[in-house]
């Protein structure tokens, strides 16, 4: 019984989309979700890293391997 309810979650919440008009997760019509990407920041001046010659281009800090 425990699929059965979680058959009809997963209905409502397409039905519900539907009758937003937007189209399901995972359909091509709809824009896929950005995977997140964790920024590694300069720990210096703390704005995400664009490393240059070895060293944070912002504050001129040494990176550490
Ligand atoms: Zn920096």
């Amino acid at each position: 019984m425990r699929e059965l309810r979680l058959r009809v979650q997963a209905l409502e919440e397409r039905l519900r989309r539907l009758e937003a008009g937007r189209p399901p997760a995972g359909d091509g019509r709809a824009a896929a979700p950005r995977p997140v990407r964790p920024v590694r920041r300069c720990a210096g001046c703390g704005l995400p890293l664009r490393p240059r010659a070895g060293r944070c281009q912002e504050c001129g800090l040494p990176l550490r391997p």
